[in-house]
């Protein structure tokens, strides 16, 4: 028995996002008329009165997007990103598969990419306090890391896969990507059954390009899956093949992967395909499971059938001719392929509703450090244009009970290396506690306004702390 009068808010987007919309609804509408829709302009989340439109989205079960443009160097916030983190959208998951042997694919893919959604370099923390560098703030917490890879591996569990891969960056950065990591290896210990590793993500982009057939689910930071997402839909035929769910703890939303392609808007040219699997994994989550198996195989059925947008080159040995039809004609293709199910293409799996175990929010750190943290040192960054003031400094730094232990020009230590050449205007000075070991709040800050009266241009401060058994700040 089906569930009644599910509520979907609706975003058409701009681009190619009305095209897709329309031919995703008309077929949702089609298998499921008792989806009620609430159709939301995503221009009113950047207005004043957006309180209705946030009103509108939480009274709704799901939401269906369609891409939207985001200025590219310059301008307001990614919609996307606001939605994620306003609706506590914490897990992106992105299945991903080539469609053998209709659709040409550069290798075999079926993988599910399980992307963290709301933080990292994506929290849009950007400056830029002097005229020669601007930096960003990178966020990484021991509870969204531990949730996420127990979700990759229930998931692993529920769809019966036998490995969860990790891809990070923890050589580099080792305490935002080592907390990712480590909160992987901690969670791996709790499924024995699945394979679990891990890959740098460089070599892992690679690896999913050339052999993304050895991947079946990966668990890796919002950047990163962003990133390969595309690569593993490109492998497997085309970027707008494949949709996504961005699951909450109350709400869920669904997407293709792609942008607002802006190439092709208007053009009747855009593969609708990722939004309709996006659409056949919302009918799941909100229960319609045989409205969910009647969109998906209508749509399967019309790929074996050779019907396929520009961007997809059917297969020479299928024997069928390929007939390349613009998004309208495909989407009238699969609506009268409703109630037919696709030979040989088989279904994804039901997108399932898992229940996570209870997450301590320690687990991804390495010991649970004492609260507050010991302060044990600060890094001042300073911008000035001459080489390094460090003999200035370490005078100034002695009379405050601090010892300056380095000075950066962005990743050099110049009381090591010597510099070929200034770059950037700022320079960090790393000052640690002398004796005893421990600083006082009071006395770090009282110094820093010291220099200040100085003359010196403070641009920021980040306090260094130590945790149980390992500094809490890069070395
Ligand atoms: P894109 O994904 O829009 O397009 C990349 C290439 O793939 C283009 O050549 C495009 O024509 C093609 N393509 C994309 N989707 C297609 C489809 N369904 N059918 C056929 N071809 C398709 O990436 P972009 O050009 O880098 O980004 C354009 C805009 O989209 C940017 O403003 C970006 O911020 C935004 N964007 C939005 C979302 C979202 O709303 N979820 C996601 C990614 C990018």
């Amino acid at each position: 028995m089906e569930p009644e009068n599910k509520k979907v808010a609706v975003m058409r987007g701009d681009g190619i996002g009305p095209e897709i919309i329309k031919a995703t609804m008309d077929l949702v509408s089609e298998v499921c008329p008792s989806i009620e829709w609430r159709i939301l302009d995503h221009e009113e989340a950047y207005t004043p009165s957006a309180s209705q439109f946030w009103e509108t989205l939480s009274s709704c079960d799901a939401i269906l997007k369609a891409p939207t443009t985001t200025p590219q160097g310059t301008g307001r916030r990614s919609l996307n990103v606001m939605l994620r983190t306003a609706l506590g959208l914490w897990g992106n998951i992105r299945p991903v598969r080539s469609f053998d042997p209709f659709i040409e694919s550069a290798r075999p893919v079926d993988m599910t990419i399980v992307r963290e959604n709301e933080e990292d370099l994506y929290v849009g923390m950007e400056y830029q306090q002097s005229a020669g560098q601007a930096h960003a703030v990178k966020i990484a917490t021991p509870r969204a890391s531990t949730r996420l890879s127990h979700y990759a591996f229930a998931l692993a569990t529920a769809q019966q896969k036998n490995r969860v891969t990790c891809m990070t960056k923890d050589n580099i950065m080792k305490i935002t990507d080592g907390m990712f990591a480590r909160s992987f290896r901690n969670v791996s210990v709790e499924y024995p059954k699945i394979k679990a590793d891990h890959k740098i993500i460089d070599i892992g982009a690679a690896l999913i390009a050339t052999r993304p057939e050895e991947f079946e689910i990966v668990v890796t930071t919002n950047l990163y899956g962003d990133i390969i997402s595309d690569i593993a839909a490109q492998v497997a035929g085309s970027v707008g093949l494949a949709g996504s769910a961005n699951i909450g703890s109350r709400i869920a939303m669904f997407e293709a992967i792609h942008g607002s392609a802006p190439d092709i808007a208007g053009l009747d040219l855009a593969n609708p395909s990722g939004l309709i699997s996006a659409a056949v994994m919302m009918l799941s989550y909100l229960g319609y499971a045989h409205s969910a198996r009647q969109l998906e195989g209508a749509w399967l059925r019309t790929i074996e059938d050779g019907i396929l947008t520009k961007d997809l080159i059917l297969r020479e040995h299928v024997g069928r001719a390929t007939l390349h039809v613009g998004t309208r004609d495909f989407s009238t293709a699969v609506k009268e392929r409703i109630g037919l199910y696709p030979s040989v293409l088989k279904p994804s799996p039901a997108f399932p509703s898992l229940t996570l175990p209870s997450q301590p929010i320690e687990m991804g750190s390495p010991a649970p450090p004492p609260s507050p943290s010991p302060l044990v040192g600060v890094d001042i960054f300073i911008r000035h244009n001459s080489g390094s003031e460090s003999e200035k400094m370490r005078t100034l730094s002695k009379a405050s009970g601090l010892s300056l232990l380095s000075v950066f020009h962005r990743g050099v230590n110049v009381e090591e290396i010597p510099l070929q050449s200034f770059e950037s205007d700022q320079w960090r000075y790393r000052l640690m506690a002398s004796n005893p070991p421990i600083l006082e709040e009071k006395n770090v800050w009282a110094f820093i306004s010291d220099l200040s009266l100085l003359g010196f241009e403070v641009l920021r401060v980040e306090t260094l702390r130590q945790g149980l058994s390992v500094p809490m700040y890069s070395e």
